[in-house]
């Protein structure tokens, strides 16, 4: 069939290609380690399973009722707790993930031809995103050498004529956290223009050493008016599967979600709201927190000294979310596993086909000369693919 320009517009994803390699080999018995995955290993806590099944066996099979009034008024109540902002809950929308709410974002604030300032490298969904809307993403490139951050000079210098600025801090794919100093920077920046921020904080409790997180609209007395926060459950309290994310901000925007989810989706499903409100209430939920955080911050420090350690490979140390994001263009122009490497895809098929190790190409996020490893997996995997992946670059010839 003849389909939309619009869906005809989005790149395919250059992940698709190893992912679908990946699973063929394990289809096949090949002990492939896989780095790909975007989601914890952890289990979602029990208490917040248990408070979806009483809900699901007290009958609560309808449309939600007046809105999700209970959930929303949690989240209201975290967003004062932990990140020292004011919101009514008529300034909240729940939404089927993340994802979900930051599309619904796009649709209700971009026209066509609407630039948006999207800094690389960046989450594969964002420039896909803007463009299903209409607009025009417009990168702000950065690399290792500068942290992966973006200045507020740079900032001021892509702004005019840019509607929107997206943050991701923790960042996916390069687990770099901007400081509040940074965010503060930028934050006067911002006010310097008409730019409505986009923040999505959807890594927020996944930080490490001594990173600390704050709220992008919390830095600055105007921003609240002009920033809309993104969250959701599926990193937090490990709950990806459940499809349960948020927005924050101007009562006008998140009317216009609900007024698009009004004629799209609906409010998310019922009986996981009941989960969802047992996570942002009980107060068994900052122990499992902690605990999933440590975790990972103890797997992130491995895996990125390790990488570091490799030939031909730098890695900044994460200081959020679960990815390293190495630099493996030294490689470039070598063979890898008998094949000449040129860029982050060939790389990646030499990781699979050389070494048994899936991982996903910078060139997926807007930096071809970097490659993503999540520890989102155990530290007996971490090892034992990268001591393959070590082997595979210790073998290689110029
Ligand atoms: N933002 C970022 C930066 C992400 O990495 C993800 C998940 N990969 C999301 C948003 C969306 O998450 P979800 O829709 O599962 O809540």
């Amino acid at each position: 069939m003849k389909l939309s320009k619009r869906i005809s517009a989005i790149g395919a994803s250059a992940t698709i290609a190893v992912a679908r390699r990946a699973a063929q080999m394990k289809a096949s018995g090949i002990d492939v380690i896989s780095f790909g995955a975007g989601e914890p290993d952890f289990d979602t806590p029990q208490f917040i399973k248990d408070a979806c099944k009483a809900a699901l066996d007290a009958g609560d099979i309808k449309y939600v009722p007046r809105q999700g009034e209970a959930l929303k008024k949690a989240i209201a109540a975290k967003l004062a707790r932990e990140n020292n902002l004011a919101v009514e809950p008529d300034q909240v929308v729940v939404t089927f993930g993340g994802k979900h709410a930051l599309y619904d974002a796009c649709q209700v604030l971009i026209d066509p031809g609407d630039k948006v300032l999207i800094p690389a490298p960046y989450w594969v969904s964002y420039p896909e995103m803007v463009k299903l809307a209409g607009g025009q993403p417009v990168f702000l490139n950065t690399e290792a050498s500068d942290g992966f951050k973006i200045t507020p000079a740079q900032l001021l210098k892509t702004a005019p004529g840019a509607k929107i600025l997206i943050l991701n801090s923790p960042c996916n794919p390069t687990g770099v956290t901007y400081s509040p100093d940074e965010l503060k920077a930028l934050a006067e920046a911002v006010l310097k223009t008409d730019l409505i921020v986009f923040s999505d904080e959807i890594y927020e409790k996944l930080v490490y050493g001594d990173t600390k997180f704050v709220s992008f609209a919390s830095l600055e007395g105007p921003l609240p008016a002009r920033t809309i926060t993104f969250n959701g459950l599926a990193k937090t309290f490990s709950m990806p599967g459940w499809r349960l994310g948020w927005a924050a901000g101007p009562k006008d925007v998140i009317a216009a979600i609900r007024n698009l989810m009004s004629h799209e989706t609906t409010d998310p499903v019922s009986f996981a709201q009941a989960g969802a409100l047992a996570a942002y209430v009980d107060p068994r939920s900052a122990q499992t927190i902690e605990t999933m955080r440590r975790e990972f911050e103890r797997r992130g420090r491995r895996m990125a000294q390790r990488l570091g350690a490799m030939p031909g490979v730098t890695c900044v140390q994460p200081t959020g979310a679960f990815y390293c994001f190495p630099d493996v263009s030294a490689n470039y122009g070598r063979k890898l596993a008998g094949v000449e490497v040129s860029d982050s895809l060939g790389f990646a098929k030499a990781a699979l086909e050389g070494a048994n190790v899936a991982l996903v190409p910078g060139a997926a996020f807007g930096n071809d000369k970097c490659v993503r490893l999540s520890f989102a997996t155990g530290m007996e995997q971490i090892d034992k693919g990268l001591d393959r992946l070590e082997k595979l670059l210790r073998q290689a010839t110029s």
